[in-house]
């Protein structure tokens, strides 16, 4: 890799490498201090976007911090497409989108949560996706929300998705709720669209309990923000460009000794770190897998809630269309019954404004991820040609001359290392299960990640800064409190 690529990889940032000095909760954000006296270094597994805060607060209070990265690329699931290579995505120089295609992460929710305080201290444009028209899919028709005011079954899915948080000491699936609800099964596609697929699994698999405590604890204005202009890579890779050059990218951890002082951390081609203090940042397919074996293996309360989450299959596909014949200004189309979002993520950015970005999560995601991506494709389009009378398969971009789609897929159950797209809680479940994932044991190895969230936020960029912020003050009592 020559040392362009490698930076590509790494990620540019924004132009002018704009830096906030780090927030924890205790501080002004003029005063990342005081320090913390330390002599010793801490290790973070895993440059997604909660290791990189967490070592960021920490190197901000003084303390040596060193990360291992197991891919060639910081980031983890926020992954914009304008960072990557086209020997990944072989379409990728076909694509015309006048405006950045997110792989991962596209939204953040809340304009005061830790990302959305980023974008306004950045003074980063943004578009507000709560004020947009969304369509909804009932009986293979797709209308708008206000068409299907009147629809009794729709304002009972409407309402289920909204009163949530009602359902916390239930122990059963989604599904099962909204089957015990009376809700008519012909709005089930819209109900997973609102709730599971929302969250990185079907209806048929999420725990409701867990996510309607979730639900009552986020504490944020709601609003779903885009970056009109800005690959949301770019943003966490300037926040956090102080700590990129601490990262060992190429570097898998494939053991943790913590019996003792130090620490020792083998890698996958059996060269070994020593640190004082691990934080364990990796998605929970991995932990799950036992990728990283444990020397003590880690202890029942990790281990038995870790068995209540399952790691959810993926699917983004962003397709370019050669004409919008879903409505200009219509933001989502939810609901269809393989599909459950597309989002029409031109809409305010874009001088087209005809491309679709799928996201499929759960068990309708293995369907897809089984097949060729050619083939996923066309059986996206067939399911969009059913919404739209054949226009799907009429207006897609193909490359001239040819009868080749103009697409990127990114399979996210089958990127090593990440392995699927969201923790998400299995039946019986509960908030404090995210709790046990997060706790420290002997106060030299630590948990962050959005699956340890226990803000409300699990499954979101915020859920793994919020992680990383309240990890940092865990490692910081740790020695403190020595
Ligand atoms: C398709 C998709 C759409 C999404 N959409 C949204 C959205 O719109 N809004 C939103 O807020 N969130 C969204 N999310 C979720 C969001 O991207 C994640 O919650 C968040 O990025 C997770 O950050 P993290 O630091 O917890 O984990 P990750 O980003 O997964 O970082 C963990 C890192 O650990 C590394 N690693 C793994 N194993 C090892 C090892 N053994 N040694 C060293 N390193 C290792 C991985 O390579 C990875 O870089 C989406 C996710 C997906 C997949």
């Amino acid at each position: 890799m020559n040392r362009r690529e490698v930076i590509e990889r790494l990620g540019w940032g924004l132009t002018g490498s704009m830096l906030m000095p780090s927030l924890i909760s205790s501080c002004s954000p003029k005063d990342p201090g005081p320090e913390v006296a330390y002599s010793g270094t801490v290790a973070v597994i895993g440059a997604g976007a909660s290791g990189l805060y967490v070592a960021d607060i920490l190197r901000s209070k003084g303390i040596k911090v060193t990360i291992f990265e197991a891919r060639d690329q910081l980031g983890g699931r926020v992954r914009s497409l304008r960072n990557q290579s086209v020997d990944q995505y072989p379409r990728l120089q076909d694509m015309s989108s006048d405006f950045p295609v997110e792989l991962g992460a596209q939204t953040i929710v809340g304009s005061d949560s830790i990302m959305g305080k980023v974008y306004t201290a950045y003074g980063l444009v943004t578009l507000d996706n709560t004020a947009l028209p969304n369509n909804y899919v009932i009986d293979n028709l797709s209308k708008l929300e206000t068409d299907w005011a009147g629809d009794a079954d729709f304002v009972a899915a409407k309402n289920f998705a909204t009163n949530l948080r009602s359902f916390a000491s239930n122990t059963g699936t989604v599904q099962q709720a909204i089957t015990a609800s009376g809700i008519n099964p012909r709005v089930n596609g819209v109900l997973n669209a609102l709730v599971g697929n929302k969250r990185g699994a079907t209806n048929e698999q999420g725990g409701v309990g867990a996510w309607a405590q979730e639900a009552a604890l986020i504490q944020n204005d709601g609003k779903v923000m885009v970056l009109k202009a800005n690959p949301m890579h770019d943003v966490l890779i300037s926040r956090f460009s102080n700590v990129q050059s601490l990262v060992n990218i190429n570097t898998p951890i494939v053991s943790i000794n913590y019996s003792a002082d130090p620490i020792v951390l083998t890698a996958k081609d059996g060269s070994t770190y020593q640190a004082n203090k691990v934080i364990v940042t990796v998605p929970i397919s991995q932990l799950k897998s036992n990728a990283i074996a444990f020397t003590p293996g880690l202890p029942g309360g990790i281990t038995g809630s870790l068995a209540k989450f399952e790691m959810g299959a993926s699917y983004r596909a962003v397709i370019e269309f050669k004409k919008n014949f879903w409505g200009d200004t219509i933001g989502y189309i939810l609901g269809s019954g393989d599909v459950p979002e597309y989002f029409s993520i031109g809409v305010g950015r874009s001088q087209f404004n005809a491309t679709l970005s799928v996201t499929v999560n759960g068990s309708k995601a293995a369907k897809y991820s089984a097949m060729k991506n050619d083939d996923a494709i066309l059986a996206i389009l067939a399911d969009l040609d059913v919404l739209y009378a054949g226009q799907a398969t009429k207006y897609v971009r193909q490359v001239l001359n040819t009868t080749t789609n103009i697409y990127v897929v990114e399979d996210w159950s089958k990127i090593a290392y990440i392995g699927g797209g969201y923790a998400y809680p299995l039946p019986g479940a509960t908030s404090t299960d995210r709790k046990n994932l997060s706790a420290p044991v002997n106060n030299v190895l630590f948990f962050a990640g959005e699956a340890t969230d226990v803000s409300g936020q699990a499954g979101t960029v915020n859920g793994a800064l919020a992680s990383a912020e309240r990890c940092a003050q865990e490692v910081i009592t740790s020695i403190t409190k020595a």
